[in-house]
């Protein structure tokens, strides 16, 4: 049977062709870093290649601006949708850069672009990284049977982004610049170890529905019973912990709760709790 070459065995004969030193090569190509865990100065923090780092190309002005005409494509963390200096939608739904589109319509979401690192800087990158990724799910879920309104709100925001011949952009891209704002919201909702932990608790649920509305997120949220995508999301949570817990193996949830990129192997952040074996499991 054949077995594929790993990308890491070919940085050697790449450096020996290129002239580049093979770890100038691993800087520039994230396929070439072979631990998940490094000290390595410049290596931390660089996107993980595996099936949930998405590629997509780079903003196409910055590119220009670079002098580079041919398409450069990106190895993409989950919080790099928008190019602040170009205003330009770069996430969700372009794979082409003719597909990234200007995002003056739709100020907030270019504004959520902030709020989106505070919240990494806040939670951590892999807690807001998986908490972004539900977050979309749950949302698109809740547009899909219509929870929130009003609809000329919706339409506003699905039909305000277009390209620069004036169509209107793909259904998913509209979906994911158009309701950015509440979809970053959301993700710091989940992200949150607090509201986590009150939302598993005995009687927490309430105060963890409300904290919806409050947040802006959905004016007068009120979940559609168990079938609701957030209230599936903490039963899901509640089952990885009880897992992790009676089978004694909390390796389960470094699988499960998936890093987005290479870290540290010492001082680890202090938020790696989660997915680390607790004396006294708060769960
Ligand atoms: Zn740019």
């Amino acid at each position: 049977m054949l077995k594929k070459t790993p990308a890491t065995a070919l940085r050697a004969p790449l450096a020996v062709i290129t002239g580049y030193a093979e770890q100038h090569l691993t800087l520039a190509l994230p396929e070439f870093i072979g631990q998940r865990y490094t000290d390595t100065p410049g290596l931390i923090d660089r996107p993980l290649v595996d099936g949930h780092v998405p590629q997509r190309p780079a903003c196409r002005f910055c590119t220009r601006r670079a002098g580079i005409d041919a398409r450069v494509t990106c190895w993409m963390t989950h919080d790099r949708n928008i190019c602040l200096r170009h205003l330009l939608w770069i996430g969700e739904g372009c794979s082409e850069p003719s597909d990234q589109v200007d995002l003056s319509p739709l100020p907030a979401t270019a504004q959520a672009q902030r709020h989106h690192h505070n919240l990494i800087n806040r939670h951590g990158r892999r807690w807001v990284s998986l908490a972004f990724a539900d977050a979309t799910k749950i949302f698109s879920t809740w547009k899909e049977r219509s929870t929130f309104g009003p609809r000329e709100t919706i339409t506003h925001r699905l039909t305000s982004l277009t390209r620069p011949s004036g169509e209107p952009v793909a259904a998913d891209l509209a979906f994911a610049a158009g309701f950015h704002p509440e979809i970053i919201r959301l993700s710091g909702l989940l992200a949150s170890d607090h509201w986590e932990r009150t939302g598993l608790r005995k009687g927490g649920l309430a105060p963890f529905v409300r904290e919806v509305s409050r947040r802006h997120i959905i004016k007068g949220f009120d979940p559609d019973g168990l079938d609701d995508p957030l209230i599936q999301w903490l039963r899901d949570r509640a089952n990885h912990y009880n897992m992790a817990q009676h089978l004694n193996k909390w390796d389960i949830l470094t699988v499960l709760l998936h890093e987005e990129t290479t870290r540290r192997l010492t001082k680890r952040l202090r938020t790696d709790l989660r997915t680390c074996p607790l004396p006294q499991p708060r769960y």
